[in-house]
């Protein structure tokens, strides 16, 4: 344990802010007490770090409370889910886990093994796994839970520019004209990215923000234009954009010719799009419509930002494409302030891209189906020709179908939550509690998905293991062990490699300190889109944080690319960006006479995704003590529902009881549950107990976003 400040990263969201840390007592202070008199690390904005300078929001101002509750310390065994879990040794519940993947491995092959991961893992995490899985065993059974989160913005991009990769940085939230935020609620779920925002359109009062949102949420009551669309109608709305665009002669008909490919295809569909059909079918007026599309076409610069809203959708990558659309035949890309920008949930989820941490993709930004991709992979690993399979792996629901059919014979889950955060909750739980043998590593115990597993192996977590993550903006950040991990606990990546070297893959994992990990992982990446191999534990300890791709001149101190594509070239065989064209297929549940409601779901300033950290910090659960369900006056009345009624939500799957938040946030015909409440913080209130699992066909999300529901008051017995 040191006894200095240590700069790091927060391991919430995707903004990537910096903190610095210091032990409770310092010298001439007084010890740092949490509300219960328990001394913890101090913990403040990291000034110096490029992304965040200085600024944090109330989770990470907070998040050392959760270091020492209900923490995970011992490796615990059980033969079947009704006994109880007993303490075992690291030695003997690593030799089960070998020995079942042998057993499945032999019996049923290697597409019968399965690991879930999450973005909360460290980049040397996911690399180890990658290897293992990917490279050794010869499976592309790893997905993770950005399947359920940033999906559709990894497959628009790739679709659009050839390559995966955020093309923005947060400078530009400083210098743009317009904001255009659609399906994020930025002020809560990315609060410092919000800031900085609006600082900027606080001070410039020409700059515009044009927020597209069914509720009116904190970031839309900040906008100069609040579009509350109806749920499903988001591409209809942006080719009404584009048609009003066309139609004034407001493109760039040189970027488009020199730059792009498609273009009559989608300008084609566009036709379509007249102003009178799109604002009725958004149910928006028409005047708010033109309004939108002045706000662009007057910009000299436009950045586009989405979260959730547009990815979690069964039409989630032709949205991304369709927000796309707008920039490429406007020419608002690879300069200051402009492009489109989708913002990270997790904070590491940018590095699980990199390393390839989807079940289609191999580390680099290769992709499974690439065979030269799966070719450079086998020469660097030194794996015979042929090892690596073409077929992608399970995405995150056909890891619950593929229990249900038996076709998945083990299950190893790390860090992360499915039975609570994976749609059609009840089915989801019922195909885990099939799993012949899962294996739940973890940091905290308990947690909902616990409860599904025959092995718990307890992992070290943010500030007790040393590794990098990559925020939104590719800039990756050095987070540096300070604590030693409680009881037993161990960083992934060396759970990983023990597991490997009991396989007899111990050559291929040689490292002793995730800084060799990193160096190994950053060779792969060489030459790529995400090259970051001029990068380094020891160049990151001494320079600070790194934006990728780095200058060529690999140590020089040039300043980084902050921006891709500024040449208007692009990392497609024909070096264009490729226009999507796409007509608008709309909910893939709509309401209808028996389920008449569109639920919608999302996310709370304090809560972070299922709990399991934020659940344990005092502060935060006093900010959001409950959950509820918010509904329209009109709605309510119809009911008969009054604030804090009890509510039934049925869905075709499930039902789900929440007290009424009455309020005019919501559009009418729409109603809002957070996701955050699983069935260890509260009876009966799972979200996802009602959402479906139909998912994008080219980016396999879930729509977690919205499903038909009815309403019924319940009625105090
Ligand atoms: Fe952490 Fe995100 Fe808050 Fe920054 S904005 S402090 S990264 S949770």
């Amino acid at each position: 344990m040191t006894t200095d400040t240590t700069k790091t990263l927060c391991p919430y969201c995707g903004v990537g802010c910096g903190l610095e840390v210091s032990p409770p007592a310092q010298p001439g202070k007084a010890v740092n007490r949490d509300s219960q008199g328990t001394p913890i690390w101090k913990v403040q904005g990291d000034r110096t770090h490029p992304s965040s300078q200085g600024m944090v929001c109330v989770k990470g101002a907070t998040v050392a409370e959760s270091l020492s509750k209900d923490r995970l310390l011992y490796p615990m065994v059980r033969d079947s889910l009704d006994e109880p879990f007993r303490r075992a040794s690291w030695e003997e519940a690593l030799d089960r886990v070998a020995s079942r993947i042998k057993t499945v491995l032999s019996t049923q092959g290697p597409e019968a093994v399965c690991m879930y991961g999450s973005g909360q893992l460290q980049t040397e995490d996911y690399y180890v796994a990658q290897k293992l899985l990917k490279g050794c065993l010869g499976t592309n059974n790893f997905d993770s839970n950005s399947r359920l989160c940033m999906s559709s913005a990894v497959a628009g991009y790739s679709q659009s520019f050839g390559s995966d990769g955020p093309p923005c940085c947060y400078e530009d939230l400083d210098v743009t004209d317009c904001a255009f935020i659609i399906g994020s609620n930025t002020a809560e779920c990315h609060p410092i990215i919000f800031n900085r925002l609006r600082k900027h359109h606080k001070k410039n009062p020409k700059v515009k923000m044009i927020v597209v949102d069914p509720r009116k949420t904190t970031t839309a009551e900040a906008a100069d234009l609040h579009l509350a669309i109806k749920p499903g109608t988001d591409i209809d709305l942006l080719n009404g954009i584009a048609h009003l665009l066309m139609r004034w002669g407001r493109i760039d008909t040189f970027f488009i010719d020199e730059c792009t490919s498609n273009f009559p295809a989608y300008a084609e569909v566009i036709q379509h799009y007249p102003p009178e059909v799109v604002a009725k079918r958004c149910g928006i007026s028409v005047k708010e419509l033109e309004t939108a599309a002045h706000y662009w076409a007057d910009s000299e610069r436009v950045l586009s930002m989405w979260s959730m809203g547009v990815n979690q959708s069964s039409e989630g990558t032709a949205k991304v494409r369709t927000i796309i659309n707008l920039h490429l035949m406007t020419a608002q890309i690879g300069k200051p302030g402009s492009g489109p920008f989708s913002l990270t949930g997790q904070p590491n989820a940018m590095g699980g891209r990199e390393t390839g941490g989807l079940s289609h993709i191999l580390p680099g930004y290769r992709v499974v189906k690439n065979p030269q991709h799966r070719a450079e992979l086998e020469e660097f690993w030194q794996l015979p020709a042929g090892q690596i399979s073409p077929v992608p792996g399970l995405a995150a629901w056909d890891i619950i179908t593929g229990l249900e059919t038996g076709d998945v014979g083990m299950l190893w889950i790390a860090a992360t939550n499915p039975a609570v955060s994976l749609p059609d909750l009840e089915r989801s739980k019922a195909a885990l509690m099939r799993s012949p043998f899962t294996v739940y590593q973890d940091a905290y115990y308990p947690t909902e998905t616990a409860e599904f597993a025959h092995v718990l192996l307890p992992a070290a977590q943010w500030s007790e293991k040393t590794g990098t993550m990559t925020n939104s903006e590719r800039v990756v950040t050095l987070c540096k062990a300070f604590r030693t991990p409680p009881g037993e606990a161990k960083a992934d990546w060396k759970i990983f490699v023990e597991v490997a070297r009991r396989l007899g893959f111990g050559d291929k994992f040689p490292y002793s300190t995730s800084a060799e990990v990193y160096d190994e992982y950053a060779q792969v990446t060489r030459d790529r889109v995400c090259d970051m191999s001029g990068i380094s534990h020891a160049r990151l300890a001494a320079q600070g944080p790194l934006q990728w791709p780095l200058p060529k001149e690999k140590e020089s101190r040039l300043p980084a690319v902050k921006r891709l594509y500024t040449d208007g070239r692009f990392p497609s065989p024909d070096g264009r960006a490729r226009f999507g064209a796409y007509h608008s297929r709309g909910l893939a549940e709509p309401p209808d006479p028996d389920y008449p409601y569109v639920l919608t779901t999302g996310r709370l300033y304090g809560h972070w995704h299922t709990q399991t950290r934020t659940g344990r910090i005092d502060k935060i659960k006093q900010m959001h003590p409950n959950p509820f369900i918010e509904i329209h006056p009109r709605d309510a009345a119809n009911l008969d529902v009054q604030e804090n009624d009890l509510v039934e939500v049925q869905s075709r799957r499930g039902t789900s009881r929440f007290p009424a938040k009455v309020t005019k946030a919501i559009s009418p015909g729409t109603v809002f549950v957070p996701m955050h409440w699983g069935a260890l913080w509260a009876d009966k209130a799972e979200a996802n107990a009602l959402t479906h699992h139909i998912s994008c066909p080219d980016s396999l999300q879930p729509e977690l976003k919205a499903c038909a529901v009815q309403l019924v008051p319940v009625v105090a017995e």
